[in-house]
């Protein structure tokens, strides 16, 4: 661990609904948390569109400007809210170590783990070759670039239709690559590709390779029923196939299901460990909502609390 140290009742590692819920309840409750924000300030919701589903925005509001709103209201009754990634932990004994850049050393009473998930990628030499030169896993981010041209996406649950239904906006058409003959997605969502002109589905498809040398010109798509390969021409290719917690850092200490998802004991956010408490995507593989996250997040604060309460009392 490195040299720089300081001291802090609360710390909270990440900066989705989560955290920001966590800032804020710990931050009213006078225990001055400091929170980090991670490598993607915001989390997930900073690479999404509209969010429809969020109570209290009757019309809807954008993802970047809610985790905005969200980090305001946090500071606004004294969060810390800093830049930096948490590197490495040491929760052997207390109070506990988190390394911040492998630069900092925070002392923590209680460490609040908010760091949420990350897209999953497919895998394939030629998907990483071409990362950043037509394959991307954020059609928001991205879809622009493409507008106008012929894009491909894998993937078949909520986050792939809403990309599809997303980039037909934008694009001229959207290969929607499905590789059971069945979608994961809600019927609402499956509808709304399904009914979409400019959105063709490709049951029972696998994407074989991306193709292109210096960027996306195509896709060699595998008919798993039928074991035909077709190539397709598009130029760009959108990976929409789940997520996989950033709990890495944690697994020495911290009990984890075989995905890497933090088990928390059931009605609380507490880990294994003692003053050591988890909320939001990096703990649920269920719900994963930002309304969930923003619960559990309220939940890991109140628990954080009531645990420093008895800390101080003994
Ligand atoms: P999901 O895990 O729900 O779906 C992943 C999809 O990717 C599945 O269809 C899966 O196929 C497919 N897949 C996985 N690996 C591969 C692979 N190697 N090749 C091809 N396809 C693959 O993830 P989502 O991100 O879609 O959704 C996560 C959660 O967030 C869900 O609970 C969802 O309901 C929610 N959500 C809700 C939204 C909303 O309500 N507006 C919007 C977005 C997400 P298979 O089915 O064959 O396993």
């Amino acid at each position: 661990m490195s040299q720089e140290t300081e001291h802090v009742k609360v710390l909270i590692i990440g900066s989705g609904p989560a955290g920001y819920t966590a800032a804020i309840y710990a931050s009213r409750a006078g225990l001055s948390p400091v929170l980090y924000t991670g490598g993607q300030p915001g989390g997930q919701l900073t690479i999404t569109n509209d969010v429809e589903n969020y109570p209290g925005y009757p019309d809807g509001v954008m993802g970047p400007q809610m985790m905005e709103d969200f980090r305001k209201q946090a500071e606004r009754f004294g969060t810390q809210v800093r830049y930096g990634l948490a590197t490495k932990v040491d929760f052997s004994s207390r109070p506990h170590k988190v390394e911040i850049d492998e630069q900092i050393t925070m002392l923590a009473d209680t460490v609040l783990i908010s760091t949420g998930a990350s897209a999953k990628w497919l895998g394939i030499e030629s998907e990483e070759r071409l990362n950043g030169k037509g394959v991307s896993a954020c059609a928001v981010c991205d879809g622009f670039f493409f507008r106008g041209q012929e894009v491909a996406i894998v993937g078949a649950g909520d986050t792939a239709c809403e990309e599809a239904s997303y980039l037909s906006n934008i694009c001229s058409k959207v290969y929607m690559l499905v590789r059971r003959d069945e979608m994961r997605a809600s019927q609402i969502m499956q509808n709304r590709v399904i009914n979409n002109p400019k959105i063709e589905i490709l049951w029972n498809s696998e994407t074989d390779e991306i193709l292109g040398e210096e960027e996306v010109n195509g896709v060699r798509v595998l008919n798993n029923k039928t074991g035909e390969k077709r190539e397709i021409p598009i130029s760009g290719f959108f990976v929409a196939i789940g997520h996989q917690p950033n709990t890495d850092i944690f697994k020495d200490f911290i009990h984890m299901d075989e995905s890497g998802y933090i088990k928390t004991i059931p009605g609380s956010t507490k880990t294994n460990v003692e003053g050591v408490f988890a909320c939001g995507d990096a703990q649920d593989n269920i719900y994963r909502q930002a309304v969930t996250a923003a619960g559990t997040g309220c939940m890991a604060a109140l628990d954080a609390e009531r645990y420093l309460a008895e800390f101080e009392n003994h």
